[in-house]
């Protein structure tokens, strides 16, 4: 802007007058032209400066007027709406401008859409009310906390899901803990150690019986310290008041929980733990009680305490203990089961034992007296009433044979075979089978090997149940072979020091699919041979069962139409004499 000064009515100023009054309005006015020059100069200066800052301020400035159309606009303004501020300037600006207010805008600009902090105050421009807005970009302010407030999601969530692993962890080992004990006796100790292990300070276990009565059944507490003092509560009656929480916890069928002890719950856990100071030294702090349900039957119910008040119980902890009860319930629920299929299977087995034993007395009488019928004792007899004797001697011996298997079966199943260990020469237990199988393969048309070692083969076994073993399995290659050969062989194990005795046939062969069942009690390739006096089924089970005994195992390869072997493995000493 330049300021020329003016002349009064636009005509000349007379400078050439002689008096002096117009001498010093013409000095005057020279002086006063003096002054608008500096000030003009001085308002050039201001305002150069003004747009420089205006030009070099880092945020977008715009001049919006009242009607909403932009008067001014810098070069980062220019930059910041990605166009040429001459294009900016009589635009709409587009935004509510508020005045006093920091406002965000999303500018929607066609390349990455960018984010605006906008603060406004109100100003004048060519004599009107405008605004001056000042846009910053905080773009890059925005990303960096979104991906601040990303990341913080994502640790939570990562921990979130390290936490549930854990959890899962813990349950799936509870499961696999809890599991494998099938005493009833060893579920519980288990479950508490578990109990402490992840979740409590100190644990209870207690149990419901049928008529709701409650008792405890299992204590522990974390500090090994203080678990003595925690299995102490086991010898002291439960008190009224928590075997009413148990109960209602039981007919509710949720885990219950306490988060701070309140005066209430100490003084009855007070009384059940037999003082208060007794509690105290256990420690009290948030109380958990989770229900044990299993099969609609309640069970009994954990009470998990902790005592540390920095650590009160939370709803995880609670649906954890919900889990880790369900595990239990679950567990000793099967426990109890086994053991009742176990004395059910026992009463089976001595059933069996009591009645095999009881049958064959009465036929040792039939057969004795149908041999003395045969034999002519005490009258001679006709041919046609001797063939009928010798019928019902061969039926009673078929039933003899029967009875013995069986006996045979339900005395190892019951565990009631005993093992005699003796020094056994094997090759005189396989020449002794040799003597009474030869003459049976023979009557079949086969030819028996025994391919035996030259020197002897020592063994500390039981000899019978040694020849138990191989009277069956031979006697099964001569029953299952209709040609060829059956062959009995022994071999040294010089390494270990025990033998292996292989019996190998020509005969029909098993086919893959039933090399598995062969072992298995009454299991037969083909079920119908036990109708028409075939075996029982249970010859293969009763050797297994008499190989373990000496400590061996048994297996068995087979080819269909080619022949079978088996392989018992023994050791040199009897080791142990679990039942099969
Ligand atoms: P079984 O009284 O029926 O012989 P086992 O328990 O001794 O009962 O054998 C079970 C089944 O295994 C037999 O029924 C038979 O099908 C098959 N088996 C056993 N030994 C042989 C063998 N050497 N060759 C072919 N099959 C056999």
């Amino acid at each position: 802007m330049k300021i020329e000064p003016t002349t009064p009515a636009g005509g000349q100023v007379n400078v050439s007058g002689s008096t002096g009054e117009p001498r010093r309005l013409v000095e005057e006015l020279a002086d006063l032209r003096r002054k608008l020059a500096v000030r003009s100069q001085e308002l050039e200066q201001s305002e150069s400066r003004f747009r420089d800052i205006i030009e070099r301020n880092a945020d977008a400035i715009l001049v919006v007027g009242q009607d909403g159309v932009i008067r001014f606009a810098n070069s980062m303004a220019g930059r910041l709406f990605d166009t040429p501020r001459a294009d900016l300037i009589g635009r709409s600006f587009g935004f509510p401008v508020v005045v006093g207010e920091t406002t965000e805008l999303d500018l929607p600009l066609d390349g990455a859409a960018r984010v605006a902090e906008m603060r406004v105050v109100e100003s004048q421009w060519e004599g009107r009310l405008a605004y001056i807005a000042s846009l910053r970009d905080v773009t890059e302010r925005k990303r960096a906390e979104e991906s601040t407030r990303q990341l913080i999601q994502e640790q939570a969530a990562r921990a979130a899901a390290e936490d549930t692993a854990r959890r899962f962890k813990f349950l799936v080992e509870c499961s696999g803990t809890l599991s494998s004990s099938l005493e009833d006796g060893a579920v519980l100790p288990k479950l508490a150690s578990l109990c402490i292990s992840e979740l409590a300070d100190w644990a209870v276990i207690y149990g419901v019986d049928e008529t709701g009565s409650v008792r405890r059944l299992e204590a522990a507490h974390r500090d090994p310290a203080r678990s003595s003092l925690a299995r102490q509560l086991l010898s002291r009656p439960v008190v009224d008041d928590t075997a009413g929480l148990l109960r209602q916890v039981l007919s509710d069928r949720k885990p219950f929980l306490v988060q701070q002890s309140s005066d209430s719950l100490r003084r009855s856990l007070g009384e059940e733990a037999g003082s208060r100071e007794f509690l105290e030294e256990l420690g009290l702090n948030s109380v958990i009680v989770a229900p044990m349900i299993a099969r609609d039957h309640a069970l009994g119910a954990i009470m998990l305490v902790s005592a540390r008040p920095d650590r009160p119980f939370g709803a995880h902890d609670l649906a954890l203990a919900g889990d880790l009860a369900f595990h239990a319930a679950l567990a000793i629920d099967n426990a109890r089961l086994y053991q009742e299929a176990q004395r059910a299977n026992q009463t089976k087995s001595d059933f069996l034992a009591v009645i095999s034993h009881d049958l064959r007395t009465p036929l040792n009488a039939i057969i004795g007296y149908a041999d003395l019928l045969d034999e002519g004792i005490p009258d001679r007899l006709s041919e046609g009433t001797r063939d009928r004797v010798r019928r019902i001697r061969t039926s009673a011996k078929h039933l003899h044979y029967l009875i013995n298997e069986l006996l045979a079966y339900a005395k190892l199943d019951a565990g009631h075979e005993d093992v005699h260990v003796g020094d056994v020469d094997v090759r005189d237990i396989a020449r002794e089978v040799t003597a009474v199988m030869e003459s049976l393969a023979a009557e079949r048309g086969l030819s028996f090997v025994a391919d035996l070692p030259a020197g002897t083969v020592r063994l500390l076994t039981d000899p019978d149940k040694l020849r138990r073993i191989l009277i069956n399995l031979v006697g099964n290659a001569v029953k299952y072979t209709e040609a060829g050969e059956v062959r009995l062989e022994v071999e040294e194990q010089p390494a270990t020091g025990g033998v292996i005795i292989r019996v190998r046939d020509t005969g029909i062969g098993i086919a893959k699919e039933h090399l598995d069942r062969i072992f298995e009690p009454f299991w037969q390739v083909d079920p119908t041979q036990r109708a028409h006096g075939g075996g029982t089924g249970l010859g293969l089970s009763v050797v297994r069962g008499l190989v373990k005994l000496l400590g061996g195992v048994i297996s068995v390869e087979s080819e269909m139409g080619v022949g079978s072997t088996f392989t018992v493995a023994l050791p040199n000493a009897v080791a142990h004499q679990s039942p099969p």
